[in-house]
């Protein structure tokens, strides 16, 4: 489903990512973990555009992505992003925030957009929430929120970027839960999380990158067992 070729990344000087070789295959769950600034952001990111590499090949469910005339929009919706920080639309509803992309960027009549939103709102538990403001709810029914405006575009690949970290800790599991839900339903997911527990029950590789590069791969288990190389420990030991 992601294929990533000799990929190579430069901001200016700093080489970031360093010919990552990588393929995920479809209904994969892979989770990336790995000390910050080791480049799984732009990694995920290079995934649907939102970094261009500078050399090699990205390709995604048999598109090359990379090459100059890709289809941009076409591809965010294949592979729908779900980030730290939420970015609800704060002056839209919770369902107005769902049915906008579907709506202006694939055409999606209103009514239907409506009627799969509210599924998906129901899925992550939020339907009373639909009238409601971003402001009026909290982080973790928030993220819920952004998760299932991801899935009313009907994406093929949902990656996440740490969709944990900006959450008060009481609020982590209500959506894990809800990424353990959707991983059980066979989607194609690039998890960037430190949360091991997370990664025990839903992913079938664990990566750990560091500077730039994949260092080590493997089972949940590998990592919790028998890491390999010294930085991955280090790097467990302080996480875990
Ligand atoms: P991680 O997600 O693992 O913390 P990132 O992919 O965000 O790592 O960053 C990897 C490196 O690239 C860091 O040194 C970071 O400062 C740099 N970087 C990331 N995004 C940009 C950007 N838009 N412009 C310049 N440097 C960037
Ligand atoms: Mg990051």
């Amino acid at each position: 489903m992601i294929t990533l070729e000799k990929v190579n990344k430069f901001f200016g000087h700093n080489h970031v990512l360093k010919d990552i070789d990588l393929t995920v295959k479809t209904g994969e769950k892979l989770v990336v973990i790995g000390p910050s600034g080791s480049g799984k952001s732009t990694m995920i990111r290079c995934m649907n555009l939102l970094e261009r590499p500078n050399s090699g090949r990205v390709i995604v469910d048999g598109v090359d992505i990379t090459s100059p005339n890709a289809p941009v929009n076409q591809i965010r919706q294949s592979a729908a992003m779900v980030f730290q920080q939420f970015n609800l639309y704060p002056h839209k509803t919770v369902l107005e925030n769902l049915t906008l992309a579907p709506i202006l960027v694939k055409g999606v009549r209103k009514e239907e957009a409506e009627e799969t939103g509210m599924a998906f709102l129901e899925r992550v538990g939020l339907k009373e929430k639909a009238s409601a403001y971003p402001a009026q709810l909290s982080g973790g029914q928030q993220q819920r929120v952004a998760i299932a405006r991801a899935l009313n575009m009907h994406p093929k690949i949902m990656l996440f970027d740490e969709p944990t970290s900006a959450l008060d800790p009481e609020m982590i599991n209500e959506v894990l839960d809800v990424m353990v839900d959707l991983a059980n339903e066979g989607i194609t997911m690039v998890v960037v999380t430190h949360e091991m527990g997370f990664a025990r029950r839903v992913a079938d590789r664990v990566i750990f990158m560091d500077e730039g590069q994949i260092m080590e791969q493997g089972t949940p288990e590998h990592f919790f067992l028998n890491p390999e190389h010294d930085r991955t420990k280090l790097f467990l030991s302080r996480i875990l």
